[in-house]
């Protein structure tokens, strides 16, 4: 309703010029910034000054929000939506921001959790997405993974791939696709994919896939988005139709961008 207003913001917001210290916490803390060419550096900052300019980032535990953590932040949420409209993370308002790991309390006891048996216990967490809630984010996790996505981790791309895939009202692996073709295509690779990933943890093989990424369907595309951008090169090679899914879901050929970073590595 208020969208014009929303735009009038945007615009005075991405009239200011992107501050010089805010690309160098990118050139410093956000390896995937530098694999991108001039004109995605100047969509991620764009995209990236909204962000930071739109969603309040609440630091826990004692944590004081820095520059530094805002960018870094915004700059890997954004990395996703590169290729996508740029107006999915409206709804988003808030991202809580942790020092270290998370220890989420166990579920109070209710009606139907009155059993001890069915009482979980405090799970450790780098990360959590709600849809109408915040996003919350460990910052040592997100500044070490953000350095190196050669570890195929990044807490970030993995919470904002929750993010997008809840936006149908669903956590179910399966974010909003571009066509029903596209739908019949992720149904039938992601499957494949998935049993697959259960059938080699359940045979003790060694997997591409983090293990969590078995977890369910949701899990698997948020572990699937990490190595999407952390491993692609390997993930093209390897698993082939579900990189051709993503990449058709992302609008990036994150590959072809890793490729041309080496070829540019070694020429000098
Ligand atoms: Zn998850």
């Amino acid at each position: 309703m208020y969208h014009w207003l929303r735009e009038y913001r945007r615009k005075k917001i991405l009239a200011e010029p992107f501050p010089p210290e805010w690309r160098a916490i990118l050139a410093a803390e956000v390896k995937h910034y530098s694999f991108l060419n001039a004109e995605e550096k100047h969509h991620l900052e764009q995209l990236l000054q909204v962000f930071v300019g739109e969603k309040k980032f609440i630091g826990c535990n004692g944590l004081e929000i820095v520059d530094e953590i805002r960018v870094v932040i915004a700059a890997d949420a954004c990395m996703l939506i590169l290729g996508l409209p740029h107006d999915l993370y409206r709804r988003l308002a808030t991202i809580l921001v942790y020092p270290s790991t998370v220890v989420v309390p166990p579920p109070k006891a209710g009606v139907f959790t009155q059993s001890p048996l069915l009482e979980r216990p405090a799970i450790p967490i780098a990360g959590q997405a709600f849809l109408n809630g915040p996003v919350i984010l460990v910052w040592d996790e997100v500044k070490k993974e953000s350095r190196h996505p050669e570890r195929g981790h990044n807490v970030v791309y993995h919470e904002f791939a929750h993010y997008l895939d809840m936006l149908d009202g669903r956590a179910d692996g399966t974010p909003e696709l571009h066509s029903r073709e596209q739908y019949r295509q992720w149904a039938e690779v992601f499957t494949a994919e998935f049993l697959a990933l259960r059938r080699q943890l359940k045979a003790g093989e060694k997997t591409f896939f983090d293990p969590y990424g078995a977890t369910n369907e949701a899990e698997f595309f948020a572990v699937a988005t990490e190595l999407f951008f952390d491993q692609p090169v390997k993930m093209q090679e390897t698993h082939q139709a579900l990189y051709a899914v993503m990449a058709a879901f992302y609008q990036q050929d994150t590959a072809e961008r890793e490729r041309r970073r080496r070829k540019d590595s070694h020429g000098g």
